[in-house]
């Protein structure tokens, strides 16, 4: 039997979006119970992936050393918690200065490249993103998409009856 996941969009998701971009650790604050929920969907044998855009390395108003800083430090959280993230995948382009890319959600590309290298089930796989575009990304990739309101918090396992 292949692997089942659970794909996250990032800001909105598991830290608090302002409206605009998280640019550095500073401004990355994890909501209310955010690393718990994960941790329920990881114990029921969930890999947990992230997949998020990040045009504002394009637009140059941070580094990727930003956000690898900020996903290390995510990823610390979590195994103290006892729990690990597989993989923060992130889209650094920006439709208007790098032209359309595959990366970029609603493109699937991130998710598919997940799916491959970790030999995920995307029949067993479920994407949660506070964005129209995490569903229709999600959804070209053969995986049920949920669109979940901004800033509350991944939806936990027992809600979805799983
Ligand atoms: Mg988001
Ligand atoms: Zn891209």
């Amino acid at each position: 039997m292949r692997q089942k996941a659970l794909f996250l969009d990032r800001d909105g998701v598991i830290n608090h979006d302002p409206g605009d971009y998280t640019k550095s650790l500073d401004e990355f604050h994890l909501l209310p119970g955010a690393l718990e929920t994960m941790k329920a969907w990881y114990d029921r044998g969930y890999k947990l992936v992230v997949i998020t855009n990040q045009a504002g390395l394009d637009k140059g108003l941070y580094t990727q050393d930003d956000v690898e800083q900020i996903h290390q430090f995510l990823q610390g959280r979590c195994v103290a918690m006892g729990f690990r993230i597989e993989e923060c995948l992130y889209c650094p382009h920006h439709e208007g200065r790098s032209g359309r890319c595959l990366c970029r959600k609603p493109g699937s590309l991130l998710i598919e490249r997940a799916l491959h290298r970790y030999g995920l089930d995307p029949a067993q796989s479920l994407m949660m993103g506070d964005k129209p575009r995490d569903v229709e990304a999600a959804e070209k990739a053969g995986i049920q998409g949920l669109l979940i309101p901004v800033n509350e918090g991944p939806l936990r396992p027992e809600m979805l009856g799983l």
